[in-house]
């Protein structure tokens, strides 16, 4: 696979139709605590009275998406924003639970903005870029500053301190939190935010507006074309820059924990018009995610991993024993987290809690149904703190976690085992947070910016609210106070044509008339990438994925049943343009799995292990980001490395022990 791939280095132009291309990250020269600052200073600046002559399209009303199109039009852009949902209220950051990091160090137990840092280039298993890293750690202070003037109510201690607990891959406590609901509260803030400029009319909001295609003019992003969801109308919307907050594509597992709306398509279809996707193959599972229970289901609900700060993973220690968890005595039971990494204990990374359930699981000792189950157990810490504190810190998910299993965890310990949560994989962009085509910017989880190969718990909203209210508002008026920009229409030739792509694309899919439904194909195409391309990968998996899902994707054009109309409110077609690119992706994400024959964070091959299990680098041969460029339909996508340097922390083999 190797050699078939085609490789250039940063600066090497591949003979395509996107020559033009070469990748500069861009980052600021200097200390590093001083890189951002510099930036800022050296960037060209829209004056007041400017802005409000250019207009930028957000798409996405997420955490990134919602704070960004607030901010830029605070400052005094015109913004049009689009979401499919029927209410910017209703993105999927909505879902977060456990909390957002930030360095303030609230808790004097010795965090840093460098420590903050430190953990998040190690816990990304050096596969990130030092420059956006350091950033995200500096601005981390600021989120929280912002959220609490909006009103955001995090918890708070008795004396009035906003408190802090741990999550995953720190020694310190530096997770901001609403209860369980964290992310809900956050975007409340930012919807507030955004509802205000609604109101003024600096913001124009497109729900249930779905971004099929990128327009790109004269080699730079000049808008998008979307669907209206509910008519059915197909238009173009144009603006001088362009930027995408649309979220993860975990849900091309099929099952995760992700909003079953979560999708590729926006990046994907940016892809096909000359973004670079890098990394798509680092995804990241989670641990404590409440266990499949069947074939009938179609989502999976995560356990937040702040319960790994007072709940304590076990499992029988030995295989086969299938006593109910009471009637297991304590010198029965292996707390296998514990034991084996005791510095960070039942909070290592998600990646190192993962592979360690799996193994245990694999040893005969899982628990519950199938055997596919650890024990995440309250017991201790409801008799040290009492069952009224337990109940209001994690309250609400253990309610979530009652409902679904009608089992009471303030009696018997959850059952947990690991699932598809998050993509550390996304568009390429620049330290300025741009992608490969000018004028189209990515933020929040469709980049690929800040987590390397593995993203440590809590750092997703801190990195989608860095981008959104911080970041972007600076980068974006450098790109456009350097830019002019040509008076343009949707009678322009490209958007006419795009339109028309669309249009036909909606027809094939309704006309195919087959068998099968998009959900089968859907939950096909998952089972492949899981067994392949989930928790562990070897190469013989990856072949074999890549050889079914050219099959899948073949057929599903010839045999898919899209019901309904296009002139309607029409999930079946939506889904079945969603699974379609959801296949092409997973087929980059497997040529991306295969090349990179070394394991790092969430991405283990199994060929690459250290004696005790852990995820062997191979630094000399892959210290980069691999930003794939699209190459036309009956070519293979061409792999450009985007190397990374390690000045500050050094890469060494990550323990947690
Ligand atoms: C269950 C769960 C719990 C989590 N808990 C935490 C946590 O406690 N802490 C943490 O840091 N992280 C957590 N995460 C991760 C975090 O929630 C996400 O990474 C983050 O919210 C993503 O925000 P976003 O703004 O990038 O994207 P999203 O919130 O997914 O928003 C995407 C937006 O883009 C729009 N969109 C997408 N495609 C299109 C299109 N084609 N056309 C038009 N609009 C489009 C959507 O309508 C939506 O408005 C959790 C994730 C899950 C699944």
């Amino acid at each position: 696979m190797e050699s078939d791939t085609q490789t250039t280095k940063v600066g090497v132009r591949p003979a395509t139709e996107f020559a033009d291309i070469t990748l500069d990250a861009k980052e600021p020269s200097g200390p590093i605590e001083q890189r951002w600052d510099k930036h800022r200073f050296d960037m060209k600046l829209v004056n007041p009275a400017n802005k409000r002559k250019y207009t930028v399209i957000m798409v996405g009303s997420g955490l990134a998406g919602g704070s960004a199109a607030a901010t830029l039009a605070e400052l005094g852009y015109n913004v049009k924003c689009f979401c499919y949902q029927d209410s910017p209220r209703r993105a999927h950051s909505i879902a977060a639970q456990g909390g957002i990091n930030a360095a303030k160090n609230y808790q004097n137990d010795g965090d840093s903005v460098f420590r903050l840092f430190y953990d998040t280039v190690k816990g990304g298993d050096f596969r990130s870029r030092e420059s956006n890293v350091y950033r995200l750690a500096q601005v981390s202070v600021n989120i929280i500053d912002q959220c609490v003037a909006q009103g955001v109510p995090f918890a708070r201690e008795y004396g009035g301190l906003l408190a802090n607990r741990s999550f995953g891959g720190a020694q310190v406590s530096r997770t901001f939190y609403a209860r369980g609901q964290t992310g809900q509260q956050l975007l409340l803030g930012a919807y507030q935010a955004l509802e205000r400029q609604i109101a003024a009319g600096k913001v124009t909001m497109y729900t249930r507006t779905e971004m099929l295609d990128l327009i790109v003019i004269d080699g730079r992003a000049r808008g998008i074309v979307t669907r209206d969801m509910v008519t059915g109308k197909v238009e173009s919307h144009l603006a001088d820059a362009v930027v995408l907050g649309t979220g993860g594509y975990g849900n091309v597992f099929f099952l995760s924990t992700n909003a079953k709306g979560c999708n590729t398509t926006a990046i994907w279809r940016s892809y096909k018009r000359g973004a670079f996707f890098a990394n798509p193959c680092f995804t990241q599972i989670h641990p404590t995610c409440i266990p499949v229970s069947g074939d009938h289901q179609s989502k999976l609900t995560l356990m937040s991993e702040s319960l790994r700060n007072d709940g304590r993973i076990w499992v029988p220690k030995n295989a086969g024993d299938v006593r109910p968890p009471h009637q297991i005595p304590e010198s029965e039971r292996d707390y296998y987290l514990e034991s084996r990494y005791p510095s960070f204990g039942n909070l290592v990374p998600r990646d190192v809690a993962s592979r360690n359930a799996k193994q245990v699981c694999d040893e005969g000792r899982g628990v519950g149904p199938g055997g596919l189950g650890v024990y995440l157990d309250f017991a201790d810490a409801i008799k040290r703190m009492g069952v009224n504190a337990i109940r209001e810190r994690y309250g609400n998910l253990f309610d979530m976690y009652q409902r679904i299993t009608d089992e009471n965890p303030y009696e018997l310990p959850m059952r947990i085992y690991p699932a598809i949560h998050y993509t550390m994989g996304g568009l390429w962009v620049d330290y300025n947070l741009m992608s490969t085509i000018p004028g189209l910017f990515v933020i929040g989880e469709a980049n690929f910016s800040d987590h390397g190969a593995n993203r440590l718990g809590a750092s997703a909203l801190m990195q989608g609210l860095a981008d959104g209210y911080f970041i972007l508002p600076y980068t974006i008026g450098n790109y456009l106070a350097g830019s002019t920009f040509d008076k343009i229409d949707p009678t322009h030739p490209v958007c006419q044509e795009r339109e028309a792509e669309i249009a036909d694309r909606m027809k094939t899919l309704l006309s195919i008339n087959g068998k099968r439904s998009v959900d089968s194909f859907h939950r096909e195409l998952g089972k492949v990438m899981w067994d392949n391309c989930g928790m562990g990968r070897n190469e013989q998996g990856l072949m074999t994925a890549l050889q079914r899902i050219p099959e899948i994707r073949a057929e599903f054009w010839e045999n898919v049943r899209v019901l309904g109309e296009n002139e309607d409110f029409n999930q079946s077609l939506e889904k079945a343009g969603r699974v379609a690119d959801f296949m092409e992706l997973a087929e980059l994400m497997c040529i991306d799995a295969l090349h990179r024959s070394e394991s790092c964070g969430g991405h283990f091959r199994e060929e690459s292990q250290t004696a005790e299990g852990e995820a062997l680098r191979d630094d000399e041969k892959f210290s980069y980001a691999a930003a794939w460029q699209y190459n036309g339909e009956s070519s293979k996508p061409v792999l450009n490395e985007a190397p990374l340097t390690f000045e500050y922390v050094h890469p060494s083999q990550r323990s947690y022990k």
